[in-house]
């Protein structure tokens, strides 16, 4: 393992890897440092493709050391679809989706439940607790059950009802909320300070590894591309984990030498029920103010307040990217359109970004002939109701 320290992107400050670590004391996210020159001494990227077809493959850039740690349902290497039809609808030749739809527990969640699971399990962790709004929790309590661990998850009512059940089954406790995510943080705060240390905050960007796995979606981008970075990634953000990572692991594929020396242009997708980061970018801000009211139909992105706010927003800025709002309407409209012509059926927050797409392109933000990808991030049948279903015949 290759992994060196835990780095503060706010305070610079250094921490120790081998124990237990939630958030510096600045109250920043950690992120996880690794010794890329040994990385690069050790592997190269054409080896990658004689691996099996997950996250895992790429070890040496993940934090687990001893294998017997690793927990998995075959998570990773999801494909990259084109899409004709509908980019030609929308003048995007080169439009790609990457289906994370085909991940175990229908999201991409379960990436970063698998490497930030693991990595708890090597470290003692007996026990997670978690807010969520519906697919973390799913795929962290589904992982905990493979790894032998107690989870707790704290879950709006709202949330679609599937993910109560992923988690049910997976023997997790289950704190149903009448609120929003950030009401379930508090919840599951309260729960940990009574705790006395039994129970480990695996809670978005609260413990440095959930990163780590999703960052992995920035390597298959690239590698599935034949190591070359497309000119645009579109991504629902939420939490920001994803983007952050993706971000994250762009930059160590340059220092690695192993892409040519481009970012792609990051693109965070937000409803315009709950676009806390698309107004702070607007405004030029580096942290959000919370967004009242917070509700749209792509439950995945109804975050509030995320705690990732500066490394969201520093990432959209690195790349030279930008932050967009779709309303729910059109999403719902796109979602259908896209299946309807492709044949896939997107979850919402993948539908976002379509429309996103589409309107960056019409405004010529995104130009003639770049190279767009657009992340699925769940399965689209984990969200019965959104497509009227006609009356019997
Ligand atoms: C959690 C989630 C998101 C947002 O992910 P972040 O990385 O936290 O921004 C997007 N789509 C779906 C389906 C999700 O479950
Ligand atoms: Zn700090």
């Amino acid at each position: 393992m290759h992994l060196t320290h835990l780095e503060c992107p706010r305070c610079g400050r250094e921490h120790p890897a081998d124990v237990l670590q939630n958030l510096c004391g600045c109250g920043s996210p950690l992120l996880a440092r690794y010794d890329l020159a040994a990385v690069a001494a050790t592997v190269a990227p054409e080896q990658f493709g004689l691996r099996p077809a997950d996250l895992w493959r790429y070890r040496e850039l993940l934090p687990v050391a001893d294998p017997r740690f690793v927990t998995t349902l075959g998570e990773g290497w999801t494909p990259m679809w084109r899409a004709p039809a509908y980019g030609h609808e929308i003048s995007i030749a080169d439009l790609i989706v990457k289906d994370e739809g085909l991940t175990p527990t229908g999201s991409f969640k379960a990436r970063g439940a698998s490497v930030g699971v693991s990595r708890a399990r090597e470290l003692g962790v007996k026990r997670i607790a978690m807010p969520t709004n519906g697919n973390a929790g799913a795929a962290w309590a589904t992982y905990a059950a493979r790894a032998g661990m107690g989870a707790t998850i704290a879950m709006p009512l709202a949330a679609p009802s599937i993910c109560r059940e992923e988690c049910l089954a997976a023997g997790a406790e289950l704190r149903l909320i009448d609120g929003l995510i950030n009401d379930a943080g508090r919840d599951i705060a309260e729960l940990i300070a009574g705790s006395g240390g039994g129970i480990f905050d695996a809670g978005t960007l609260r413990e440095p590894y959930r990163l780590e796995g999703k960052k992995t979606m920035g390597y298959e981008i690239v590698e599935q591309l034949g190591w070359q970075v497309p000119d645009v990634i579109v991504y629902p953000t939420g939490g920001g984990v994803g983007l952050i990572g993706i971000h994250k692991a762009l930059h160590e594929l340059r220092e690695l030498g192993w892409v040519e020396d481009r970012l792609p242009r990051l693109v965070a997708v937000q409803s315009t029920g709950c676009a806390p980061i698309v107004r702070a970018f607007a405004a030029g801000e580096e942290r959000v103010t919370p967004w009242e009211d917070a509700r749209t139909v792509a439950f995945g992105i109804t975050v509030p307040a995320p705690l990732g706010d500066e490394l969201i927003l520093s990432a959209l800025r690195d790349s030279a990217g930008t932050a967009i709002a779709v309303d729910d309407t059109e999403i719902l409209t796109d979602l259908r359109d896209f299946a309807a012509r492709e044949g896939l059926l997107l979850c919402p927050e993948g539908a976002a970004c379509l429309t996103a797409a589409r309107h960056l392109r019409a405004g010529g933000w995104i130009r003639p002939g770049e190279r767009v990808v657009v992340l699925n991030t769940g399965a689209g049948v984990k969200y019965p109701g959104l497509v009227h279903s006609g009356a019997p015949v």
